[in-house]
């Protein structure tokens, strides 16, 4: 759903006066979503709006040095103020997610609103709820998405170095480091353009790569160690118990990747990795595949979520090893689809 020039000029004169505006990642954000509600923040911001980030819960450490990340408030340890917000808002963003229950509790605060609500996100199957829809699986990233509805709407003559830092930082997470297929020269023209605008590209690398504990590494020793091949599926899978998270003080973000390794393998098309979260009572699930097999179709098929073609996420709420079995009893099914990928 792209925007068409009659959205385009709607926003523009919406935005043409000060207005009070939420701008909401999805529940556990990740880089692009933290990096473009920030950067939309920032520009926001900049032309006399009164803006806030709502984020629905905490994110990782290796986002909290991007500028105005102190600012973004979350809504399950100061809800009644982030509802307060809502309440009063005349436009909420949304960003990178298409479906309220992806915000967790905060779906049905947002849900009530009577803002006019404004989406821009790149996964697929958009719930019908804005007003205003950018949605396009094409994109690399939400930053990405930003980055062109900026210049949609004539702005980009704002892009400084705090808006081109924030959104250089989700093109580079979704992208893998600009090596998935979403990567196209368009994504690298941008990128040109954010680095000429003073994003500091070794810096946001180290920032956010290289500033891992020594636990993290260990950690990621456990999961290489419970590394499963099922060579017929082209599949590879590995797993985290709450225990072994446990036992390294595991933090928010530090299982971040660690599907990757199993997607490296020689021949691997599908990886997962299923990780114990007793607090929320759910295995989390994170899916990744190679080619045309659709990993978002696999997540909402059996596991509840979605996402991309070639990455998505989902959950379940049986044991870790009754998870893991189901995982295995589907393969067989896919196995053409997968050795055709
Ligand atoms: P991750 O495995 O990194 O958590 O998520 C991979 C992709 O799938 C991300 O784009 C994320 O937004 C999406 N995703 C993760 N979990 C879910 C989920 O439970 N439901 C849906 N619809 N998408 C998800
Ligand atoms: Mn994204």
């Amino acid at each position: 759903m792209l925007m068409n020039e009659q959205d385009i000029s709607e926003i523009k004169q919406l935005l043409s006066n000060e207005k009070n505006i939420v701008i909401v990642p999805h529940k556990n954000p990740d880089g692009d979503a933290i990096g473009s509600t920030l950067g939309l923040l920032h520009y926001l911001l900049k032309t006399n709006h009164k803006a806030t980030i709502i984020a629905p819960n905490d994110y990782p450490e290796f986002l909290k040095w991007l500028p105005l990340e102190q600012t973004i408030l979350k809504h399950d340890t100061e809800t009644n103020r982030c509802n307060g917000l809502i309440e009063n808002a005349d436009i909420i963003f949304t960003l990178d997610f298409n479906a309220f229950h992806r915000t967790g509790n905060m779906g049905s605060v947002l849900e009530k609103s009577s803002a006019i609500k404004i989406m821009i996100d790149h996964h697929q199957q958009p719930d019908d709820y804005a007003k205003y829809m950018y949605s396009d699986v094409t994109m690399s990233s939400t930053c990405q998405m930003v980055y062109h509805f900026l210049d949609k709407i004539n702005a980009l003559n704002y892009l400084n170095e705090d808006i081109a830092t924030c959104l250089y930082v989700g093109i580079m997470t979704d992208t893998g480091s600009f090596r998935y297929r979403s990567t196209t020269s368009t994504t690298h023209r941008i990128i040109a353009d954010l680095i000429d605008k003073g994003a500091d590209n070794t810096k946001i690398h180290n920032n956010i790569y290289d500033t891992n504990s020594y636990n993290r590494m260990q950690l990621l020793g456990v999961a290489l160690n419970n590394l499963k091949v099922i060579p017929e599926s082209r599949t590879a899978y590995t797993f985290l118990s709450q225990a072994e998270l446990q036992k390294l003080d595991y933090k928010k973000g530090d299982t971040e990747g660690f599907v990757n390794y199993a997607l490296s393998l020689n021949n691997i098309v599908l990886a997962a990795i299923f990780i114990e979260d007793k607090q929320n009572n759910i295995i989390k699930i994170s899916l990744r595949s190679k080619g045309d097999f659709s990993v978002n179709e696999l997540s909402r098929a059996h596991f509840d979520g979605g996402g991309h073609t070639n990455a998505a996420g989902g959950k379940s709420n049986t044991s870790l090893e009754s998870t893991i079995e189901k995982f295995i009893s589907i393969l067989p099914l896919q196995n053409s689809a997968l050795n055709d990928a």
